[in-house]
Protein backbone atom coordinates (compact mmCIF):
# COMPACT_ATOMS: atom_id res chain seq x y z
CA UNK A 1 0.00 0.00 0.00
CA UNK A 2 1.23 3.43 -0.62
CA UNK A 3 1.27 5.59 2.15
CA UNK A 4 -0.11 9.11 1.33
CA UNK A 5 0.85 11.67 3.74
CA UNK A 6 -0.58 14.72 2.51
CA UNK A 7 -1.26 16.59 -0.37
CA UNK A 8 -2.20 19.67 -1.78
CA UNK A 9 -6.13 19.06 -2.39
CA UNK A 10 -7.10 18.20 1.07
CA UNK A 11 -6.00 14.69 0.82
CA UNK A 12 -3.91 14.73 4.21
CA UNK A 13 -3.24 12.35 6.36
CA UNK A 14 -0.92 14.25 8.84
CA UNK A 15 -2.21 16.58 9.67
CA UNK A 16 -5.43 15.68 8.82
CA UNK A 17 -8.45 18.54 7.64
CA UNK A 18 -9.56 18.56 10.96
CA UNK A 19 -6.31 19.53 11.77
CA UNK A 20 -4.75 16.89 14.40
CA UNK A 21 -6.56 14.82 15.79
CA UNK A 22 -8.82 15.90 18.92
CA UNK A 23 -8.41 12.93 21.85
CA UNK A 24 -11.22 12.34 23.47
CA UNK A 25 -11.13 15.20 26.11
CA UNK A 26 -12.83 12.48 28.85
CA UNK A 27 -10.05 10.15 27.87
CA UNK A 28 -6.82 12.23 27.74
CA UNK A 29 -6.28 16.03 28.13
CA UNK A 30 -4.02 17.21 25.24
CA UNK A 31 -3.42 21.08 25.23
CA UNK A 32 -3.61 22.16 21.69
CA UNK A 33 -1.89 25.82 21.91
CA UNK A 34 -1.09 27.48 18.98
CA UNK A 35 2.18 28.91 19.67
CA UNK A 36 3.08 32.09 17.96
CA UNK A 37 6.09 31.38 16.19
CA UNK A 38 4.72 28.12 14.29
CA UNK A 39 2.78 28.14 11.25
CA UNK A 40 -1.37 27.13 11.70
CA UNK A 41 -2.43 23.73 10.01
CA UNK A 42 -4.07 25.58 7.10
CA UNK A 43 -0.47 27.28 6.32
CA UNK A 44 1.50 24.14 6.08
CA UNK A 45 -1.49 22.36 3.72
CA UNK A 46 -0.63 25.33 1.75
CA UNK A 47 2.94 24.71 1.60
CA UNK A 48 2.84 21.09 1.28
CA UNK A 49 2.11 20.78 -2.99
CA UNK A 50 3.17 17.61 -3.14
CA UNK A 51 2.42 14.13 -2.04
CA UNK A 52 4.89 11.54 0.00
CA UNK A 53 4.42 7.75 -1.34
CA UNK A 54 5.85 5.48 1.19
CA UNK A 55 9.15 3.21 -0.90
CA UNK A 56 7.64 -0.33 -0.82
CA UNK A 57 10.51 -1.47 -1.89
CA UNK A 58 12.70 -0.29 0.50
CA UNK A 59 10.04 -1.36 3.63
CA UNK A 60 10.01 -5.20 1.67
CA UNK A 61 13.87 -5.39 2.12
CA UNK A 62 13.26 -3.94 5.69
CA UNK A 63 10.83 -6.91 6.29
CA UNK A 64 13.17 -9.66 4.63
CA UNK A 65 16.65 -7.93 6.19
CA UNK A 66 15.12 -7.98 10.13
CA UNK A 67 13.90 -11.35 9.52
CA UNK A 68 17.97 -12.98 10.21
CA UNK A 69 17.19 -12.03 13.55
CA UNK A 70 14.75 -15.00 14.79
CA UNK A 71 14.60 -17.14 11.69
CA UNK A 72 13.52 -20.27 11.71
CA UNK A 73 16.39 -22.46 9.70
CA UNK A 74 15.31 -23.60 6.34
CA UNK A 75 12.13 -22.04 6.35
CA UNK A 76 10.30 -18.35 5.84
CA UNK A 77 9.20 -19.04 10.11
CA UNK A 78 9.89 -16.84 12.82
CA UNK A 79 10.90 -17.53 16.25
CA UNK A 80 11.69 -14.00 18.21
CA UNK A 81 10.17 -14.22 21.26
CA UNK A 82 10.04 -11.07 23.04
CA UNK A 83 13.16 -9.74 25.12
CA UNK A 84 14.53 -12.71 23.64
CA UNK A 85 18.92 -11.63 21.97
CA UNK A 86 16.97 -11.91 18.45
CA UNK A 87 14.25 -9.61 19.43
CA UNK A 88 17.19 -6.75 21.18
CA UNK A 89 18.83 -7.50 17.49
CA UNK A 90 15.77 -5.93 15.62
CA UNK A 91 14.93 -3.28 18.40
CA UNK A 92 18.18 -1.81 17.89
CA UNK A 93 18.17 -2.09 14.14
CA UNK A 94 14.63 0.22 14.73
CA UNK A 95 16.12 2.71 16.87
CA UNK A 96 19.22 3.09 14.90
CA UNK A 97 17.54 3.72 11.89
CA UNK A 98 15.13 5.90 13.49
CA UNK A 99 17.60 7.95 14.98
CA UNK A 100 19.39 8.40 12.04
CA UNK A 101 16.49 10.08 10.24
CA UNK A 102 16.57 12.08 13.44
CA UNK A 103 13.90 10.97 15.54
CA UNK A 104 14.14 11.30 19.35
CA UNK A 105 13.54 7.73 20.74
CA UNK A 106 11.95 6.87 24.30
CA UNK A 107 12.40 3.72 26.17
CA UNK A 108 9.54 3.24 29.24
CA UNK A 109 9.82 0.95 32.02
CA UNK A 110 7.74 -2.09 30.06
CA UNK A 111 10.51 -1.37 26.94
CA UNK A 112 7.81 0.31 24.67
CA UNK A 113 9.66 2.12 22.53
CA UNK A 114 8.73 5.21 20.83
CA UNK A 115 10.63 6.73 17.71
CA UNK A 116 9.53 10.41 17.37
CA UNK A 117 9.72 12.17 14.60
CA UNK A 118 9.21 16.48 15.47
CA UNK A 119 6.92 18.33 13.70
CA UNK A 120 5.74 22.52 13.82
CA UNK A 121 4.11 21.91 16.88
CA UNK A 122 5.73 19.82 19.57
CA UNK A 123 3.63 20.83 22.41
CA UNK A 124 1.24 18.55 21.05
CA UNK A 125 1.48 14.68 22.18
CA UNK A 126 2.71 12.69 19.08
CA UNK A 127 0.47 10.49 16.37
CA UNK A 128 1.50 7.18 16.85
CA UNK A 129 1.85 4.52 14.60
CA UNK A 130 2.54 1.30 16.67
CA UNK A 131 2.72 -2.72 16.35
CA UNK A 132 4.65 -5.30 18.08
CA UNK A 133 7.89 -7.27 16.34
CA UNK A 134 8.17 -10.35 18.81
CA UNK A 135 6.32 -13.30 16.65
CA UNK A 136 5.18 -16.53 18.30
CA UNK A 137 7.71 -19.78 19.02
CA UNK A 138 6.29 -20.59 15.09
CA UNK A 139 5.01 -17.66 13.60
CA UNK A 140 6.08 -15.41 10.06
CA UNK A 141 7.22 -12.54 9.33
CA UNK A 142 4.32 -10.07 8.93
CA UNK A 143 2.18 -10.10 11.67
CA UNK A 144 3.11 -6.98 14.30
CA UNK A 145 6.66 -6.47 12.01
CA UNK A 146 4.80 -5.38 8.89
CA UNK A 147 2.80 -2.60 11.40
CA UNK A 148 6.10 -1.31 13.03
CA UNK A 149 8.24 -0.99 10.07
CA UNK A 150 5.71 0.07 8.05
CA UNK A 151 5.63 2.88 10.44
CA UNK A 152 9.00 3.63 10.18
CA UNK A 153 8.93 3.82 6.65
CA UNK A 154 6.26 6.68 6.80
CA UNK A 155 8.97 8.17 9.01
CA UNK A 156 11.66 8.15 6.26
CA UNK A 157 8.68 8.87 3.52
CA UNK A 158 8.02 12.19 5.23
CA UNK A 159 11.50 12.53 6.24
CA UNK A 160 12.80 12.34 2.71
CA UNK A 161 9.85 13.97 1.16
CA UNK A 162 11.08 17.27 3.18
CA UNK A 163 7.49 17.35 4.33
CA UNK A 164 7.02 19.03 8.17
CA UNK A 165 3.81 17.79 10.30
CA UNK A 166 2.07 19.83 12.36
CA UNK A 167 2.17 17.54 15.30
CA UNK A 168 5.11 14.81 15.97
CA UNK A 169 4.33 11.50 14.79
CA UNK A 170 6.08 8.68 16.47
CA UNK A 171 6.71 5.17 15.21
CA UNK A 172 5.86 2.31 17.71
CA UNK A 173 7.07 -1.11 18.91
CA UNK A 174 5.17 -2.23 21.75
CA UNK A 175 6.52 -5.12 23.97
CA UNK A 176 4.87 -8.64 24.17
CA UNK A 177 1.75 -8.49 22.21
CA UNK A 178 2.09 -12.07 21.50
CA UNK A 179 2.39 -13.75 25.16
CA UNK A 180 4.14 -16.47 24.01
CA UNK A 181 7.31 -15.97 26.48
CA UNK A 182 5.26 -14.03 29.06
CA UNK A 183 1.79 -14.79 29.28
CA UNK A 184 -0.58 -12.57 28.86
CA UNK A 185 0.16 -10.60 25.80
CA UNK A 186 -0.53 -7.07 24.65
CA UNK A 187 1.82 -6.34 28.37
CA UNK A 188 3.42 -3.23 26.77
CA UNK A 189 0.09 -1.62 25.70
CA UNK A 190 -1.76 -2.63 28.42
CA UNK A 191 0.52 -1.28 30.97
CA UNK A 192 1.13 2.18 28.95
CA UNK A 193 -3.02 2.54 29.11
CA UNK A 194 -2.94 1.44 32.81
CA UNK A 195 -4.89 -1.36 32.27
CA UNK A 196 -2.83 -3.48 33.93
CA UNK A 197 -0.26 -2.38 37.04
CA UNK A 198 3.14 -3.14 35.68
CA UNK A 199 3.57 -4.90 38.73
CA UNK A 200 1.82 -7.74 37.46
CA UNK A 201 4.08 -7.98 34.39
CA UNK A 202 7.79 -7.42 35.51
CA UNK A 203 7.18 -10.08 38.01
CA UNK A 204 6.11 -12.80 35.54
CA UNK A 205 8.68 -15.62 35.10
CA UNK A 206 9.41 -17.39 31.80
CA UNK A 207 9.62 -20.67 32.89
CA UNK A 208 12.40 -21.70 30.43
CA UNK A 209 15.40 -19.46 31.82
CA UNK A 210 13.77 -18.12 35.06
CA UNK A 211 13.91 -14.76 33.97
CA UNK A 212 11.44 -12.13 35.36
CA UNK A 213 10.29 -9.73 32.77
CA UNK A 214 11.91 -6.97 34.48
CA UNK A 215 15.10 -9.24 34.23
CA UNK A 216 14.77 -9.80 30.91
CA UNK A 217 13.96 -6.14 29.96
CA UNK A 218 17.43 -5.34 31.64
CA UNK A 219 19.31 -7.81 30.06
CA UNK A 220 18.73 -6.84 26.69
CA UNK A 221 18.57 -3.00 28.04
CA UNK A 222 14.76 -2.20 27.26
CA UNK A 223 14.65 -1.10 30.74
CA UNK A 224 14.09 1.59 30.31
CA UNK A 225 13.64 5.22 32.41
CA UNK A 226 10.43 6.67 31.75
CA UNK A 227 6.72 5.76 33.41
CA UNK A 228 4.89 3.30 30.97
CA UNK A 229 1.52 5.77 31.28
CA UNK A 230 -0.33 7.18 28.57
CA UNK A 231 -0.80 10.00 31.16
CA UNK A 232 3.31 10.71 31.38
CA UNK A 233 3.89 9.48 27.69
CA UNK A 234 1.24 10.66 25.95
CA UNK A 235 -0.03 10.10 21.85
CA UNK A 236 -2.52 11.87 20.46
CA UNK A 237 -3.64 8.98 18.92
CA UNK A 238 -2.92 5.76 17.64
CA UNK A 239 -3.00 3.22 14.14
CA UNK A 240 -1.91 0.42 13.61
CA UNK A 241 -1.85 -1.49 10.03
CA UNK A 242 -1.55 -5.05 10.51
CA UNK A 243 -2.08 -8.60 8.00
CA UNK A 244 -6.08 -9.50 8.71
CA UNK A 245 -4.89 -12.93 9.46
CA UNK A 246 -8.15 -13.87 7.94
CA UNK A 247 -9.30 -14.70 4.05
CA UNK A 248 -12.31 -11.94 4.09
CA UNK A 249 -9.96 -9.56 1.90
CA UNK A 250 -8.84 -12.24 -0.20
CA UNK A 251 -11.71 -13.84 -1.01
CA UNK A 252 -13.65 -10.67 -1.79
CA UNK A 253 -11.12 -9.28 -4.16
CA UNK A 254 -10.37 -6.35 -1.74
CA UNK A 255 -7.02 -4.66 -1.02
CA UNK A 256 -7.56 -2.95 2.77
CA UNK A 257 -9.62 -3.58 5.98
CA UNK A 258 -10.97 -0.29 8.02
CA UNK A 259 -11.20 -2.13 10.87
CA UNK A 260 -13.96 -0.53 12.63
CA UNK A 261 -13.94 -1.73 16.11
CA UNK A 262 -12.15 -5.32 17.75
CA UNK A 263 -13.77 -7.95 19.42
CA UNK A 264 -13.31 -7.99 23.58
CA UNK A 265 -11.24 -11.26 24.88
CA UNK A 266 -11.45 -12.88 28.47
CA UNK A 267 -9.55 -14.72 30.20
CA UNK A 268 -10.15 -17.16 33.00
CA UNK A 269 -8.57 -20.34 35.17
CA UNK A 270 -11.07 -22.44 36.47
CA UNK A 271 -10.32 -24.75 39.23
CA UNK A 272 -12.37 -27.61 40.48
CA UNK A 273 -11.21 -29.27 43.74
CA UNK A 274 -13.28 -32.29 44.28
CA UNK A 275 -12.38 -35.76 46.47
CA UNK A 276 -9.75 -38.06 45.29
CA UNK A 277 -11.11 -41.68 45.47
CA UNK A 278 -11.09 -45.56 44.35
CA UNK A 279 -13.04 -45.92 41.37
CA UNK A 280 -14.05 -49.57 42.75
CA UNK A 281 -14.75 -48.59 45.98
CA UNK A 282 -16.63 -44.99 45.91
CA UNK A 283 -20.23 -45.36 44.92
CA UNK A 284 -21.49 -43.07 42.15
CA UNK A 285 -23.53 -40.92 44.55
CA UNK A 286 -20.83 -40.46 46.64
CA UNK A 287 -18.17 -39.28 44.45
CA UNK A 288 -17.43 -35.13 43.96
CA UNK A 289 -15.37 -36.08 40.54
CA UNK A 290 -13.53 -33.12 39.67
CA UNK A 291 -13.58 -33.55 35.94
CA UNK A 292 -16.79 -34.68 35.69
CA UNK A 293 -18.09 -31.25 36.66
CA UNK A 294 -15.44 -29.36 34.70
CA UNK A 295 -16.83 -31.63 31.79
CA UNK A 296 -20.01 -29.77 32.66
CA UNK A 297 -19.09 -26.02 33.08
CA UNK A 298 -16.95 -26.89 29.74
CA UNK A 299 -20.41 -28.30 28.05
CA UNK A 300 -22.53 -25.13 29.20
CA UNK A 301 -19.95 -22.82 27.79
CA UNK A 302 -19.76 -24.03 24.74
CA UNK A 303 -23.48 -24.38 24.30
CA UNK A 304 -24.18 -21.14 25.89
CA UNK A 305 -21.68 -19.42 22.97
CA UNK A 306 -23.33 -21.24 20.46
CA UNK A 307 -26.79 -19.90 21.29
CA UNK A 308 -24.95 -15.98 22.20
CA UNK A 309 -23.18 -16.12 19.26
CA UNK A 310 -20.09 -15.57 21.04
CA UNK A 311 -16.53 -18.16 20.67
CA UNK A 312 -15.56 -19.79 23.90
CA UNK A 313 -12.17 -21.91 23.72
CA UNK A 314 -11.03 -24.24 26.50
CA UNK A 315 -7.99 -24.77 25.14
CA UNK A 316 -5.91 -26.71 28.33
CA UNK A 317 -6.94 -28.91 30.83
CA UNK A 318 -5.14 -30.69 33.92
CA UNK A 319 -5.73 -33.27 36.20
CA UNK A 320 -3.52 -33.29 39.19
CA UNK A 321 -1.98 -36.88 39.88
CA UNK A 322 -4.57 -38.36 36.86
CA UNK A 323 -4.60 -42.18 37.26
CA UNK A 324 -7.27 -44.72 35.53
CA UNK A 325 -8.11 -45.95 38.49
CA UNK A 326 -9.06 -42.84 40.58
CA UNK A 327 -11.89 -40.39 40.52
CA UNK A 328 -10.39 -37.49 39.92
CA UNK A 329 -9.99 -34.79 42.72
CA UNK A 330 -8.64 -31.52 40.96
CA UNK A 331 -9.44 -30.19 37.58
CA UNK A 332 -8.04 -27.06 36.54
CA UNK A 333 -8.79 -25.53 32.64
CA UNK A 334 -8.60 -22.38 30.66
CA UNK A 335 -11.48 -20.53 29.23
CA UNK A 336 -11.35 -18.29 26.45
CA UNK A 337 -14.44 -16.05 25.55
CA UNK A 338 -14.15 -13.49 22.94
CA UNK A 339 -17.38 -10.93 21.61
CA UNK A 340 -17.55 -7.58 20.36
CA UNK A 341 -19.53 -6.58 23.13
CA UNK A 342 -18.79 -6.18 26.52
CA UNK A 343 -21.96 -6.09 28.15
CA UNK A 344 -22.04 -9.57 26.45
CA UNK A 345 -19.21 -10.96 27.98
CA UNK A 346 -19.99 -9.37 31.69
CA UNK A 347 -23.61 -11.29 30.85
CA UNK A 348 -21.90 -14.52 29.67
CA UNK A 349 -19.12 -14.61 32.46
CA UNK A 350 -22.34 -14.22 35.09
CA UNK A 351 -23.86 -16.91 33.43
CA UNK A 352 -20.91 -19.41 34.18
CA UNK A 353 -20.48 -17.72 37.49
CA UNK A 354 -24.02 -18.80 38.55
CA UNK A 355 -23.67 -22.57 36.47
CA UNK A 356 -20.62 -23.14 39.16
CA UNK A 357 -22.66 -21.90 42.06
CA UNK A 358 -25.25 -24.59 40.80
CA UNK A 359 -23.00 -27.36 40.67
CA UNK A 360 -21.71 -26.17 44.16
CA UNK A 361 -25.10 -26.39 45.65
CA UNK A 362 -26.08 -29.99 44.16
CA UNK A 363 -22.66 -30.76 45.80
CA UNK A 364 -23.89 -29.89 48.80
CA UNK A 365 -26.77 -31.55 48.90
CA UNK A 366 -24.62 -34.89 49.09
CA UNK A 367 -22.42 -34.94 52.29
CA UNK A 368 -19.61 -36.88 51.53
CA UNK A 369 -19.31 -35.02 48.13
CA UNK A 370 -18.29 -31.17 48.20
CA UNK A 371 -16.85 -29.38 45.33
CA UNK A 372 -14.77 -25.85 45.22
CA UNK A 373 -15.22 -24.30 42.33
CA UNK A 374 -13.37 -20.71 41.55
CA UNK A 375 -13.25 -18.90 38.77
CA UNK A 376 -10.46 -16.26 37.91
CA UNK A 377 -10.39 -13.39 35.30
CA UNK A 378 -7.00 -13.49 34.55
CA UNK A 379 -6.93 -11.23 31.24
CA UNK A 380 -9.34 -9.11 29.51
CA UNK A 381 -8.89 -7.11 26.50
CA UNK A 382 -11.97 -4.92 25.74
CA UNK A 383 -14.08 -4.84 23.44
CA UNK A 384 -13.50 -1.53 21.26
CA UNK A 385 -15.44 0.70 18.91
CA UNK A 386 -12.67 2.03 17.03
CA UNK A 387 -12.74 6.35 16.78
CA UNK A 388 -14.50 7.85 13.84
CA UNK A 389 -12.40 10.37 13.45
CA UNK A 390 -9.21 8.02 12.90
CA UNK A 391 -11.60 5.90 10.70
CA UNK A 392 -12.44 8.72 8.52
CA UNK A 393 -9.18 10.05 7.93
CA UNK A 394 -8.48 5.87 6.82
CA UNK A 395 -11.02 6.39 4.26
CA UNK A 396 -9.66 9.51 2.75
CA UNK A 397 -6.40 8.03 2.13
CA UNK A 398 -7.47 4.45 1.35
CA UNK A 399 -10.25 5.86 -1.10
CA UNK A 400 -7.19 8.44 -2.35
CA UNK A 401 -4.96 5.11 -2.58
CA UNK A 402 -7.07 2.24 -3.96
CA UNK A 403 -10.25 3.47 -4.27
CA UNK A 404 -13.56 2.56 -2.17
CA UNK A 405 -14.18 -0.40 -4.20
CA UNK A 406 -10.92 -2.44 -2.84
CA UNK A 407 -11.65 -1.33 0.61
CA UNK A 408 -14.21 -2.88 3.00
CA UNK A 409 -15.19 -2.26 6.65
CA UNK A 410 -14.00 -5.04 9.15
CA UNK A 411 -14.04 -6.61 12.56
CA UNK A 412 -10.56 -7.71 14.40
CA UNK A 413 -11.53 -10.59 15.53
CA UNK A 414 -8.49 -10.64 17.00
CA UNK A 415 -6.38 -8.80 19.91
CA UNK A 416 -3.92 -6.30 19.05
CA UNK A 417 -2.40 -3.55 20.66
CA UNK A 418 -4.77 -0.98 19.64
CA UNK A 419 -7.67 -2.89 21.34
CA UNK A 420 -5.64 -1.28 24.85
CA UNK A 421 -4.84 2.41 23.11
CA UNK A 422 -8.33 2.63 22.34
CA UNK A 423 -8.70 2.51 26.16
CA UNK A 424 -7.30 5.98 26.17
CA UNK A 425 -6.63 7.73 22.57
CA UNK A 426 -8.38 8.10 19.48
CA UNK A 427 -7.73 4.77 17.65
CA UNK A 428 -8.17 2.61 14.58
CA UNK A 429 -6.82 -0.03 12.61
CA UNK A 430 -5.98 -0.92 9.29
CA UNK A 431 -5.50 -4.73 7.55
CA UNK A 432 -3.67 -5.55 4.20
CA UNK A 433 -4.84 -8.94 3.20
CA UNK A 434 -3.16 -11.93 4.33
CA UNK A 435 -2.24 -14.82 1.90
CA UNK A 436 -5.00 -17.90 2.58
CA UNK A 437 -6.08 -16.39 6.00
CA UNK A 438 -2.52 -17.83 7.89
CA UNK A 439 -1.02 -16.64 10.53
CA UNK A 440 1.31 -17.42 13.79
CA UNK A 441 2.73 -19.89 10.90
CA UNK A 442 5.79 -19.72 9.10
CA UNK A 443 3.13 -19.79 6.19
CA UNK A 444 1.95 -16.21 6.86
CA UNK A 445 2.52 -14.06 3.57
CA UNK A 446 1.46 -10.97 2.05
CA UNK A 447 3.09 -9.46 -1.05
CA UNK A 448 4.62 -6.14 -1.28
CA UNK A 449 1.77 -5.34 -4.13
CA UNK A 450 -0.45 -5.29 -1.20
CA UNK A 451 1.05 -2.32 0.32
ZN1 LIG B 1 -0.05 -8.96 15.77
Amino acid sequence: MSIHVADSRGKSLFPTEAGPFQPDQSRQDVSLYQPANIPTIDQIKGDIAYKCVANTKRLWRDIHYTAQWGAIPNSTGMARLTLSDDDKKVRDYFVGEARSIGCSVKIDQMGNTFAILPGYNNSIPPIGMGSHLDTQPAGGRYDGILGVLSALEVLRTIKSSGVKTYAPVAAINWTNEEGARFTPGCSGSAVWATHMPISKFHSLTDSSTNFTMREALDRIGYLGSIPASHEVNRLSAHVELHIEQRRVLQDTGRKIGIVTAIQGIRWYQISIVGKRAHAGSTPMAQRADALVAAASIILFVNKKAREIGAVATVGVLTLDRPSSNTVPGVATFSLDLRHQSETLLEDFESSIRIQLDRLRAEAVKLEAARLELRMERIWHSPAVRLDDSVISCIRKATSHVVGDDLTMDMISLAGHDSALTAIRVPTAMIFVPSKDGISHAPEEFTSEEEW
